[in-house]
């Protein structure tokens, strides 16, 4: 058992004002192996305190001096990659081979920040105006545990790169790879109060960072109705909040697509990370006509994929994040029977020979309308609805039919077919005929999936202010 009792605030690891201890457990075996001090409402203060004396100084580096420090960070990240994979797999159940991929590798993405730094310095001349960009001041950051580091990269990165100074508050069920980031920032000597980490529950910190009179800004990753809350307490002091919440993402199939390629993608794109996925393409839209071949396809790929031990080299699903987060899922896999859905394969079932753990089934269910609860809700589980459509202006309306509007997906018989149909859809992102996830491309929802955008050239602009001298 790993004991952090810690803060990092100011530059330097405290000993925290406040008591108590929150217990990490690994949901593969439901054991606890780590405990991270909490934070009180003290400490709390504190780290704002020493995130606002940073700024004026930090705030007036050049961009050539914030892009050293951040290529400095980067690599002080490189060199503990295995740690901060093992700490993800560890707390959150994403299988290790695979963590190092799609939980690590957005490591490579945060050297990007140091050349987006240089573009603080683009001034623009309007007539007799001189436009220049300011940084937005100190911000606050509450990240949720699904991509924990990919989300903390998301809002520091840019955050470093605009001369923002910040206050970061990590899932408490995942709050290690937090630790590691911050034992590189000390390690590479980032100016003090810069960088702030503080451990303990949203429940009990949330509004205080929220409504924090020293933060200028909340960046906030998590689910929809945390957002809300969220957005309602910063609204007393007109604080710049940007949200990046849920999503129930459609994936439309055309009636000419590869459908082998298609649904072999979609069922991947949803069971990779357990299901764990904000822009997961939980809703599997099919033409009438080709439904019965698709749904043998999906249940021949899902039971194909090995579920079990995250430190399995051959394993492709682990267990879910939590007990808890298992309950939620096995709940509205009970939900969707409840409501008509057929099983496909999956269901309230243990995988066999998984006996302890958070383990669920990877889930299909077809005979899915969309009115149905587990086609509208984010069940955030490995579970896939497919819903068959009777001509693309139909699907287009389901796809639309969501207060979601996160990513989506199209596969369709051409590329230039594929953005076509992207282009009628209300989401923030559309994955083409199988394209890659990119770290350089902007992410963020349209409608209650959040506003804002983070990553790539788009991930900075919400990190400044614009003034405008009148000369
Ligand atoms: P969550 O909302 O329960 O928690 C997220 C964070 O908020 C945690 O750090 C938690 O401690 C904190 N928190 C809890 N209560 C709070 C409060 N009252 N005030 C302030 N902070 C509080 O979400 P989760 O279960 O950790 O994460 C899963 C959700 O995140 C899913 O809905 C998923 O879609 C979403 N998500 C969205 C994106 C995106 O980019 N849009 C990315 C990843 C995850």
């Amino acid at each position: 058992m790993k004991h952090y009792d810690k803060l990092f605030i100011n530059g330097e690891w405290v000993a925290p004002h406040g008591s108590g201890t929150t217990t990490v457990y690994n949901p593969a075996t439901e054991e606890a192996f780590a405990e991270v001090c909490n934070a009180d409402l003290d400490d709390v203060n504190s780290a704002f305190a020493a995130a606002r004396a940073a700024f004026p100084a930090w705030s007036r580096t050049t961009a050539a001096e914030r892009a050293d420090y951040i290529r400095k960070l980067h690599a002080a990240l490189e060199k503990r990659k295995d740690a901060l994979a093992l700490a993800i797999s560890q707390s959150m159940g994403c299988p290790l081979e695979i963590a190092k991929i799609i939980q690590v590798n957005c490591v490579k993405a945060f050297e990007k920040f140091a050349d987006r730094a240089h573009e603080m310095e683009v001034e623009k001349q309007v007539n007799n105006s001189l436009v220049v960009r300011e940084p937005v001041g100190v911000c606050a950051f509450i990240t949720p545990w699904n991509y924990p580091l990919y989300q903390l990269i998301g809002k520091v990165a840019p955050a470093l790169a605009t001369g923002c100074t910040m206050v970061l508050k990590p899932s408490s069920v995942t709050p290690l790879q937090d630790i590691i980031f911050a034992e590189a920032v000390a390690e590479i000597g980032l100016p003090k109060g810069v960088f702030n980490l503080i451990t303990g529950r949203g429940g009990v910190l949330g509004d205080a960072l929220v409504t924090h009179p020293e933060a200028d800004m909340v960046s906030f990753t998590g689910s929809t109705a945390t957002g809300r809350r969220i957005q309602q307490l910063a609204a007393e002091s007109i604080k710049r909040v940007c949200l990046e919440l849920g999503g129930k993402s459609p994936f439309i199939i055309t009636e000419d697509a590869p459908l082998e390629q298609a649904v072999t993608f979609g069922v991947k794109d949803v069971m990779i990370n357990t299901g764990q996925t904000c822009i997961a393409l939980t809703r599997m839209l099919v033409p009438a006509s080709r439904y019965e071949e698709a749904t043998q396809i999906a249940k021949r790929v899902a039971e194909s994929l090995k579920v079990g031990d995250p430190m399995d080299k051959d394993t492709f699903m682990g267990p879910m994040s939590s007990m808890g987060q298992r309950e939620t899922v096995l709940k509205y896999i009970q939900k969707g029977l409840d409501e008509g859905a057929k099983l496909v394969t999956g269901g309230l079932e243990r995988p066999e020979g998984l006996d302890r753990g958070a383990y669920v089934r990877p889930t299909i269910f077809r005979d899915v309308h969309n009115k149905m609860t587990i086609a509208q809700e984010e069940i955030f589980g490995p579970v896939i609805c497919m819903i068959p459509y009777t001509n693309l202006a139909e699907a287009i309306a389901i796809a639309n039919d969501s207060v979601y509007g996160l990513s989506s997906g199209v596969w369709a018989a051409t590329k230039e077919e594929g953005i076509r149909i992207a282009r009628e859809i209300r989401t923030g992102g559309c994955y083409v005929n199988g394209g890659d996830f990119n770290y350089d491309a902007p992410l963020g929802g349209y409608k209650q999936s959040g506003n804002g955008r983070e990553w790539g050239d788009f991930g900075i602009h919400e990190f400044y202010e614009i003034k405008s001298m009148q000369l």
